[in-house]
Parts: structure tokens; sequence; C-alpha cells
């Protein structure tokens, strides 16, 4: 698959706010938040969509939600509440085609994302 920004940022050859890493996977801040907390959780393992992961991928994803509740924890929100979402493919909103984990918390969460406004217009 094509190399996307977020290999830059495993390797370091881009700046990140990173906030967590081990073997299989890092967290760092979004350059665009969309929340006080706006964290993304990726694999390192390069995989572009959901519909790209693949049976031996299981674990890995769950990695990622276990990652999320710890730093949600670590970070002191767990229990305020949090919104943990992946977009797929371009119709969902996905830009970055590595896939990755939006971490959002720290302000009331809107719900749900298709308002009756945007079914009208
Ligand atoms: P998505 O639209 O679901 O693919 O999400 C991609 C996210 O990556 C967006 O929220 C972007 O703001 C974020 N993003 C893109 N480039 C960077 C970067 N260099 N550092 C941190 N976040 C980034």
């Amino acid at each position: 698959m094509a190399e996307t920004i977020f290999d830059k940022i495993i390797r370091r050859e881009i700046p990140a706010d990173i906030v967590y890493e081990d073997d299989l996977s890092l967290a760092f801040r979004d350059i665009n938040p969309q929340a006080p907390v706006h964290l993304l959780i990726i694999p390192k393992k390069p995989i572009a969509t959901i519909n790209d992961i693949a049976t031996d991928d299981r674990e890995l994803v769950g990695h990622l939600f276990y990652v999320a509740r710890t730093l949600a924890a670590d970070m002191g929100f767990a229990e305020e509440g949090y919104r943990v979402v992946m977009n797929c493919n371009e119709q969902a909103g996905q830009t970055v085609f590595h896939i990755h984990l939006h971490l959002l918390a720290g302000k009331p969460l809107g719900w749900p994302p298709y308002t009756e406004r945007m079914k009208q217009g």
C-alpha cells in the first residue's frame, strides 16, 4: 500500500505530539483537534482501511481499543466519557489511508452525527 504521513510519524521523520508508544502501536495528538482531547491511535503495521483488516490483524485491532481505554483511564476522562471513531473510505471522511482510532474527549459530544438538518440538506 502507499506510504502515508503516519508512516513518517512512526519513523520520526516528521514531528508529532506522541503520547503513547509500544511495539504494536503509537498514539499522538491530532493536528486539527475536534475536541479538547483528540488523539489518534494507530497500528505500526500499515493497514489502509477497515476493509483491509485481515484475519491475522484481529488481535492488533483489539489492541488499539485496549490502548484507547488505557489512555482514557491514565488521562483521567474514562468515567466522564469519550468517543472512539474509525472512518472507512471517502464517504465516511477518511483522509489518511492508514487505519487510526480517533479518541475524542473533554466536552459533550453530539450524537447522532447524521442530524435532521443534514438529512434535509
Ligand atoms: P481521517 O479523516 O479519519 O482519515 O483522520 C485523519 C486525521 O489525521 C485528521 O483528523 C487529521 O487532522 C489528522 N492528521 C493529518 N496529518 C496529521 C499530522 N501530521 N499529525 C497529526 N494528525 C494529523
